[in-house]
């Protein structure tokens, strides 16, 4: 393990508390240190207030911020002489803790303390850093645990035995440190769930962590559990869109909400999942508390959801008998899913969720690994996982927890997604929570957004390999399809049919109708699996009612596209799939208007190109994000009773009405 510090960059930051940002970024550059908000660092700083007193006040990390990128504004003042009576008291219940952390804040605006934050407060030195680093945990999850962290360290640390976080923690550190700790102290070991160290300096406190974490290291390889065998090659088949699908459609009922799955295969999940022991060393519990929030105590191993589902409420009836209602229990739906064909299925409310929850379950899997080289991997028993895991809820109520998005935990499909309506689709879906894959002939789409959520597929929708390829891409990133939004069309120009050459024809008919149906076709199993039904919107056009001369090949593909979508909506009401189409007119921030079309139809009707934006009903121009606005609404709860429909949205049409 190599220390990050570097002179010039230490020496930008300066002040205490920048000095405390500046070696928590470093900590949190880390995966195998600190993941998705776990670990905490903290500083002590003598201030002088309002009002003149001089007093300590301890900078300890917020919940809801990450190390690695965390500022001097995620950063909780609390008042050191509050947090050290504290830690007197015999008893403190959480919400009592969590209340007097709160109320002796001295920024008002400054996120909730950590729950370590008493812990912290009475190590006495200036800087405490604070890990969940995978190598200690590989040791100290390991049958005599204890007496290999003793040997590893000698006097360097004080050994505290395993105990909920949180104030009783707090208690037994503050009886145990002063105890155990000597001139050569310069850490603290948690079994089963972590390391601190402190020091004057954030370096000192810093490169001492970097020390302690290396000692763990080369123990490990000295006893040849360090290196890990990975298997040559990825796991996954060609085809599993629907057996994945099947599977989110399951987990998504356990837990009572779509959930979104991606499946991961690379080479690191077959050496694991193949593994003829997993069934006992995945069964036993993950590394550190700390992560059962997010993954549960155990992952699924192959498909039966239902008895997952069981076992899970079992447990929860033997160690909360209070909690029986669905309000006062977890959903018992996995979040982890291992199968010896699929690899590792990850779950979460959204993209994001099940990002964190991977990665999270690929440092158990180290760890895991580590620990069983080593001698056996040993999880806490099911009843301390038990109390992190219910007190999260509890903590949750807490918090209330916000509505959801319309669409968290769903996955959409928009094609002609990179630019014009098909764009703004694609925003308007992912303002409504749902995990997008934007499909386009244009390479753009790939690089249209860099987030979790979303998934930009350059694919020619006519072309059936690119077509399979990309639905197959969408199924493991996600999990399956819950709304489509076909899009995807062109508009072959003004030509009157004495002169329309057979070609533009036949490309009209490929790309605005073919195309559709080809998705439509291999679509048709994933959205009958979605767990709140399936649910297409089609774009059509005002040339249906009412075609202008000169744009035959495009009026008739896109009517022959409509009635496509009307026999669609008869032939799958006995799937709970929904399909209705808007028929936008006129909007003109999209791929097909260039101006000389623009220009031309304006002329053809005599208008300047601005009365001609505005020649409707209502005299207003009608945007991509008006009809995407409107697409996504037609997905939603407001039609969930329509069918068949077909909507305009044009500022009203004479013609139409
Ligand atoms: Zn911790």
């Amino acid at each position: 393990m190599q220390s990050l510090w570097n002179e010039r960059e230490a020496a930008e930051h300066k002040g205490d508390l920048a000095q405390r940002v500046y070696t928590s970024r470093l900590l949190g550059r880390d995966p195998s240190l600190v993941l998705h908000g776990g670990g905490n660092t903290s500083v002590k700083i003598h201030e002088r207030n309002l009002v003149g007193d001089g007093e300590e006040i301890l900078y300890v990390k917020g919940s809801g911020w990450d190390l690695e990128c965390i500022e001097e504004a995620g950063f909780s003042p609390v008042r050191m002489s509050h947090l050290l009576r504290l830690a007197r008291l015999t008893t403190l219940t959480d919400p009592q803790m969590v209340n007097e952390l709160v109320t002796h804040l001295t920024r008002a605006a400054a996120p909730a303390p950590s729950v370590e934050t008493i812990l912290h407060a009475l190590l006495p030195h200036k800087y405490v850093d604070h890990t969940h680093s995978d190598a200690v945990l590989a040791v100290t999850n390991t049958a005599g645990g204890e007496k290999r962290i003793a040997e590893i360290y000698g006097d360097k640390v004080v050994i505290i035995p395993y105990t909920m976080p949180g104030f009783d923690l707090a208690r037994l550190c503050a009886e145990l440190f002063p105890r155990q700790a000597g001139k050569n102290t310069i850490g603290m070991v948690l079994l089963k769930h972590g390391i601190f160290s402190f020091g004057a300096t954030a370096q000192e406190s810093y490169e001492r962590m970097i020390q302690l974490v290396d000692l763990a290291e080369l123990y490990l390889a000295r006893h040849n559990a360090w290196h890990l065998e990975r298997a040559a090659h990825a796991s996954g088949k060609s085809a599993q869109r629907a057996e994945i699908a099947a599977l989110r459609q399951q987990v998504s009922r356990a837990a009572g909400n779509p959930m979104v799955m991606a499946t991961h295969q690379d080479a690191r999940i077959p050496s694991f999942v193949r593994r003829a022991d997993l069934a006992t060393v995945s069964q036993q519990g993950p590394a550190t508390p700390d992560h059962a929030i997010r993954t549960k105590r155990v992952p699924l191993l192959g498909r039966d959801v239902d008895a997952y589902a069981q076992t899970y409420r079992a447990y929860f009836a033997q160690h909360a008998p209070q909690a029986k209602d669905a309000k006062t229990m977890l959903d018992p739906a996995p979040r982890v899913v291992l199968d010896a064909s699929l690899g590792m299925c990850a779950i979460g409310r959204s993209a994001r969720d099940a990002g964190i929850v991977a990665d999270l379950y690929r440092h158990t899997m180290d760890v895991i690994e580590r620990a069983t080289l080593l001698g056996g991997y040993q999880a806490l028993p099911a009843r301390d996982i038990f109390e992190v895991e219910y007190w999260d809820l509890e903590q949750a109520k807490l918090r209330k927890a916000g509505t959801p998005p319309l669409f968290a935990g769903e996955i959409a499909l928009v094609t002609g997604a990179a630019s014009g309506i098909g764009k703004a689709c694609v925003d308007a879906l992912l303002a409504r929570g749902a995990a997008v894959v934007g499909l386009d002939i244009d390479k753009r789409i790939e690089t249209l957004h860099q987030r979790q959520d979303f998934l930009g597929i350059r694919c020619d929708v006519t072309a059936h390999a690119e077509v399979i390829a990309a639905l197959e891409a969408a199924a493991r990133g996600y999990g399956g399809l819950d709304i489509l939004i076909l899009n995807a069309g062109i508009f072959p120009g003004g030509t009157a049919i004495a002169a329309l050459a057979s070609e533009a024809w036949r490309k009209a008919m490929s790309v605005n109708l073919d195309a559709n149906l080809l998705l439509l076709r291999e679509c048709h199993p994933l959205l009958k699996l979605a767990p709140r039904g399936g649910r297409v919107a089609v774009i059509g056009s005002k040339n249906v009612p009412a075609p202008g001369p000169g744009a035959a090949a495009y009026s008739a593909s896109k009517a022959a596209l409509t009635q496509l979508a009307r026999v669609a909506a008869l032939e799958w009401g006995a799937d709970n799939i929904r399909i209705n189409t808007l028929h936008p007119h006129a909007v003109f921030d999209t791929g097909i208007w260039s101006d000389e079309v623009l220009a031309a139809r304006a002329a053809h009707y005599g208008l300047t190109v601005d009365q001609y934006k505005k020649n409707n009903v209502l005299k207003i121009a009608v945007t991509s994000r008006d009809v995407a606005e409107l697409a996504a609404e037609m997905c939603g709860p407001l039609f969930a009773k329509t069918t068949g429909a077909q909507v305009p949205v044009d500022g009203g049409n004479e013609r139409v009405i």
